[in-house]
């Protein structure tokens, strides 16, 4: 039955909050009546062991069972709502670096949709730990917040390596490397950059690229052009919900967190509070994660064999209430025993993609070094909390300035120069940014000089923020503001 060797594979399970123990229960039962050779290791997360006072919500005993095994089948987990109380979702992806969430968005039979019958088959691949969502955050002002956008090459490399694997996994032809490059050149076009360049290591597979924001349409117009997309983590957040609203809706689509040490599989929605305990859960998006599961682990004519039982269902019914689209409803438990009754069988002209194992990128672990000579610092930026007016604050830090070799080049707010005046009629906010830069180019804009200007400029203004500007390998490694020359 399976490919794999036929001694049982250990995966950690974990039933989650709200409908987490139903909806992983039923997936549990039906991987079991297909007989996959799966022995479960069942560990805690979320609500109740943030309740024993554990702020991360991951029980030792659950990074023990992950460390061990590597492969998980997880439940939903609440996110305790208020202040400081970090998402026990987001900590296990962090933990573990699972620097990818994969996932499939194809139609299935018997959901009705506005696009039903166009074929719609593409998978979502997400860099899932670092962009936005590295969740770095300061207050600027008392008025002006900010959030790091922090992308690495080898976060770039890996994500655009996994989506050229996953095209070869599932034998598909082409993917689309989606980014707002045009505007965010440094940080987005990264992955652009590195995903040219791992693109030449996969000529089999064509390189697409397109914005996110022609993204968002092509996928409402054509969603049934697009094979695999791959982009940042913000983006890909997006787009993965828009594209689930495409063939149904949260409650069908499946997921997986995929990185060196661990592959951890879950459905994309939430606990449901409202329907959790009361046999009305839809387990689709459940069964599903655990197909992608099966395949991870190479066990692919189970993976097919559960497929099919639960798209024939599907197709057949009976379906949950949330899909039961004119259908009386049903409950999970009589949703899943129809599904385990269908073992074996599947819809007409139904035929499985046929599936390699999916080979995991090879990046070195540990951080990348960046030799020294290779940036040199040519000015800096200076982001200061002022009341005063553009012209006012540039005439007092020039004024500070003087008899310095560094002189005050702009000011801009919010991205736009405003100092030296433009004429324009820029609404401003509390929060400047001064760019300094050596009156003598091609001097050497040492560290001494740096403190220097934060001395004068401290001494009258409170500045909240440094930025070195660095020419890295001789090319400008920062942006120009909008209006700068
Ligand atoms: P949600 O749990 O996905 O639920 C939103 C609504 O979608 C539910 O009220 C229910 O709608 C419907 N629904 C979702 N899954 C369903 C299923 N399997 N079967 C039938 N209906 C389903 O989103 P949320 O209310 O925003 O989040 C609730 C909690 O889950 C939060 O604490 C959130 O942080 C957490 N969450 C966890 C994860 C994760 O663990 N990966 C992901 C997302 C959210 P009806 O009103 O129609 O019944």
């Amino acid at each position: 039955m399976t490919s794999a060797s036929s001694s049982p594979r250990r995966v950690t399970l974990i039933p989650g909050d709200g409908i987490g123990p139903e909806v992983v229960a039923a997936a549990r039962s039906v991987v079991e009546a297909a007989g996959a050779p799966i022995e479960w290791e069942v560990v805690r997360a979320g609500r109740e062991v943030f309740a024993e006072g554990n702020a991360t919500g991951v029980s030792a005993a659950a990074i023990e069972s992950l460390k061990r095994n590597g492969v998980a089948l997880k439940g939903p987990l609440e996110t305790p709502i208020g202040h400081g109380g970090k998402s026990a979702n987001v900590t296990l992806r962090k933990f573990f670096e699972t620097y990818g969430n994969t996932r499939p968005v194809r139609e299935l039979p018997g959901i009705q949709t506005p696009f039903s019958g166009r074929g719609i088959d593409f998978v979502v691949v997400r860099e899932n730990v670092e962009d936005l969502y590295a969740g770095i955050e300061h207050m600027q002002t008392a008025t002006v917040a900010q959030c790091l956008k922090l992308v690495s090459e080898k976060g770039c490399e890996k994500i655009s390596r996994l989506a050229f694997e996953v095209a070869l996994s599932e034998g598909r032809r082409s993917v689309t490397c989606v980014t707002k490059a045009n505007i965010m050149k440094l940080t987005e076009g990264m992955l652009k950059r590195v995903f040219e360049r791992v693109a030449s290591d996969y000529p089999d597979i064509e390189p697409r690229y397109m914005l996110v924001d022609n993204c968002a349409h092509q996928l409402v117009r054509h969603p049934e052009s697009f094979d695999v997309l791959v982009t940042t983590n913000m983006n890909g957040d997006i787009l993965s919900d828009l594209a689930s609203g495409l063939v149904g809706g949260l409650g069908i689509a499946p997921g997986a967190n995929i990185g060196r040490d661990l592959a951890m599989f879950e459905a994309v929605h939430g606990t449901a509070p409202d329907i959790a305990g009361r046999d009305m859960a839809n387990p689709t998006a459940m069964l599903l994660s655990a197909v992608l599961m099966l395949r991870h682990l190479q066990m692919f004519e189970l993976a097919d064999r559960v497929e099919a039982a639960v798209l024939l269902t599907l197709e057949r019914g009976p379906r949950t209430g949330d899909i039961a689209g004119g259908m009386e409803a049903c409950g999970t438990a009589a949703f899943t025993d129809a599904i385990i009754g269908n073992l074996g069988r599947a819809p007409d002209g139904w035929k499985p993609r046929t599936h390699r194992p999916l080979h995991l990128p090879e990046v070195a672990e540990g951080p990348d070094r960046t030799p020294a000579e290779r940036m040199r610092c040519v000015g800096i930026d200076v982001f200061v909390d002022s009341e005063l007016s553009p012209q006012d604050l540039g005439a007092s830090i020039s004024n500070l300035m003087e008899g310095s070799p560094v002189r005050l080049k702009m000011i801009s707010n919010r991205g736009t120069v405003v100092y030296p005046l433009t004429g324009a009629p820029t609404d401003c906010v509390d929060h400047w940014r001064c760019r300094f830069a050596l009156r003598e180019p091609g001097a050497s804009f040492t560290d001494d000089l740096v403190l220097d200007v934060l001395a004068r400029i401290a001494g009258r203004h409170r500045y909240m923020h440094l930025e070195k500007l660095c020419d890295l390998d001789g090319q400008r490694g920062y942006a120009l503001a909008q209006g700068e020359e």
